[in-house]
């Protein structure tokens, strides 16, 4: 059973079950665990099946709703994700606002770019309307345009619908909600749902237009690229989804979240599928060592090279994606899948961690040391765990 359903990291539970987090409120709004009195004074209900909820607040690790009347630890099947898809449309309406990916079509010099991506204003939120066959998770509106937002809890928009937008050309995109850490706080959640979690386009008007336009044109030689590249390009597309889906198992990260640090790791750059193990264990191996070393007076040196090399170490790389040529890599990333030579993704989050105050660069792009730690971070993990 757990098999099949995928975790909802952000609410999973002790053995694999889901927990609840929202429970609704008498008027309809969604109410996060950390915003209710304990027990049955929650006044909650389950937005999956309208059972009456019991806030469980008694351990500070585990706060969440159980259903009133029921075992601990087994909510209803459809009780978190139909709970993490109401707060989200709650969110988008209230805020009206919404970070969009780029629209890009092919790659290189002749790269078409339809919009660059950035913050996106609109006018209304329209929730569980119904457009000809399909019920999008909601419907946003600006003036005349609307745009399809669609939600990931556990279940990625099926390819029937996908179709549908397709045949109706309407713009639509999907975020990625299925990664989010088990103990996201309600603004963090908010944020993940308006800017930083995993977006990406499922259709935009504009997008066929350019593509009309660049076989009009006669782009013969990429589209032939792109076509040989397809086999390629699905295994990238799939080791990336299979490295998202993955739970953390590195001792690394323990490590780095006894130094306070978790912020620094699981940041998903271009590139995530060329490892075996999702960003998040990669980024804490490299960081860890470092960071130790910091601690203790030393100058905490990471380079891409010594990166690297640990990585392969553990037989961490996959070897389809760690040697492909410029002209394979732009092959992948004609339709706009952010992929990267593993250097480069080391070097992507690397700067990442510069630009938080993590790590100063100190060399061409390819060396960096970990910045003056603080007290806090200078303690350490409780524990002894070491890779
Ligand atoms: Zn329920």
């Amino acid at each position: 059973m757990a098999a099949e359903t995928p975790l909802l990291t952000g609410f999973a539970c002790r053995d694999g079950r889901e927990s609840l987090v929202f429970g609704e409120r008498a008027d309809g709004t969604m109410a996060h665990i950390s915003e209710v009195t304990s027990g049955l004074e929650c006044n909650c209900v389950c937005p999956g099946c309208g059972t009456r909820l019991v806030a469980r607040k008694g351990n500070k690790q585990d706060h969440h709703f159980g259903h009133h009347g029921v075992e601990d630890g087994r909510p209803c099947q459809a009780g978190p994700e139909t709970a993490l898809h109401k707060f989200a449309k709650e969110v988008l309406a209230r805020r009206l606002e919404l970070e969009l990916p780029p629209l890009v079509d092919g790659a290189g010099p002749g790269k078409w770019v339809g919009y660059p991506g950035g913050t996106y204003g609109f006018d209304a939120a329209l929730l569980e309307n119904r457009l000809g066959e399909i019920v999008p998770d909601v419907i946003v509106r600006k003036g005349e345009r609307h745009l399809l937002v669609e939600f990931l809890v556990t279940h990625a928009c099926d390819e029937a619908k996908i179709a549908r937008i397709v045949a109706m050309d309407m713009a639509a995109i999907e975020i990625d909600l299925s990664g989010l850490p088990r103990d996201t706080s309600r603004p963090d959640l908010e944020e993940a749902i308006l800017a930083t979690a995993p977006r990406k386009w499922l259709h935009n008007p504009k997008l066929r237009e350019a593509q009309a336009e660049r076989e009009r044109r006669g782009g013969e030689r990429d589209l032939v690229l792109a076509r040989a590249a397809t086999p390629l390009r699905r295994a990238y597309v799939a080791a990336c989804a299979e490295v998202r889906a993955m739970r953390t198992s590195c001792l690394a990260y323990d490590r780095i979240v006894g130094r306070h640090l978790a912020h620094a790791v699981g940041i998903e750059v271009p590139g995530i599928g060329c490892f075996t193990v999702p960003p998040r264990d990669w980024q804490a191996l490299i960081l860890a060592d470092a960071v130790d070393i910091a601690a203790s007076g030393g100058k905490g040196l990471i380079t891409t090279a010594g990166a690297l090399w640990k990585i392969r170490q553990r037989g961490w790389l996959r070897r389809r994606f760690s040697g492909l040529t410029e002209a394979e890599a732009a092959a992948v990333r004609v339709d706009g899948t952010p992929f990267d030579h593993p250097a480069n993704a080391v070097a992507t989050w690397a700067t990442t961690l510069s630009r938080l105050g993590i790590l100063l660069p100190a060399g061409a792009g390819d060396r960096w040391i970990v910045w003056q730690l603080t007290a806090g971070q200078m303690r350490g993990p409780q524990t002894s765990k070491r890779l």
